[in-house]
């Protein structure tokens, strides 16, 4: 079955990762990360990973320009043709701008209906239940094991099963941090949101239930949404 282009959108905490990775094994085809990219291209020191490294040296963003570069050298991979999972991109509108021409322009993204658009997938997770489960994060200083006392306590509340050590709440797990980390990705996935919803081509799908739910509906979505 020719699944096509899928794009994943949601917040931190939403459990976009874990229905990537399930949506990936169900239909047999690649979950394509930005960052992952960026780091690949980077460790085998390709131009662009080398271009790149200079600019975030600088502590500059990588312009959209060479995103969408290294996306193109990885949507030439022979695993794509069936179709690929997108997770953190596009991440601009200029980005999805380019990608509808991208697919467009490349004939092997036909998908079931020889249509080549993207579809998006949007996990929605109420704010006050995000910072909930974002905020419910404990570390062990230790190992380093991760802990959630939401949905993945310790035995023994506040301590590691592994060592015995008193977890931690990060820095970066602390409600202020977080609270911001949401407020940035809303301000900047609001333009996304509205670029595909007006191209009638995104489904929101309610995010805070049991996983196995949401992944038996992300996946009813994408079987769905290819033969529109
Ligand atoms: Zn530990």
């Amino acid at each position: 079955m020719k699944i096509g282009p899928v794009i994943l959108f949601g917040p931190p905490g939403a459990g976009k990762g874990t229905q990537a990775k399930r949506i990936a094994d169900k239909f047999g085809i690649p979950q394509i990360s930005t960052g992952d990219l960026l780091r690949e291209n980077v460790e085998k020191g390709t131009e662009l990973g080398q271009n790149a490294r200079q600019i975030m040296q600088r502590g500059e963003l990588v312009p959209d320009r060479m995103v969408c570069d290294m996306v193109a050298e990885r949507l030439k991979g022979g695993d794509c043709e069936r179709g690929f999972i997108l997770d953190g991109f596009p991440r601009t509108v200029t980005q999805a701008v380019w990608l509808d021409n991208y697919l467009v322009e490349n004939t092997v993204f036909d998908n079931a209906n020889g249509t080549r658009a993207a579809f998006v997938l949007r996990f929605v997770v109420e704010y006050n239940a995000l910072l909930q489960r974002l905020t419910g994060r404990r570390t062990c200083p230790t190992c380093g094991r991760i802990y959630n006392v939401h949905t993945q306590p310790p035995r023994v509340a506040e301590v590691c099963d592994l060592d015995g050590s008193r977890l931690v709440t990060r820095k970066d797990d602390q409600e202020e941090v977080i609270a911001e980390r949401l407020k940035a990705y809303e301000a900047q996935t609001l333009p996304l949101v509205e670029y595909y919803h007006k191209r009638n081509r995104l489904l929101e799908i309610n995010g805070d239930r049991p996983v196995d739910v949401v992944t038996a509906e992300a996946l009813r979505a994408i079987e769905h949404g290819n033969s529109l």
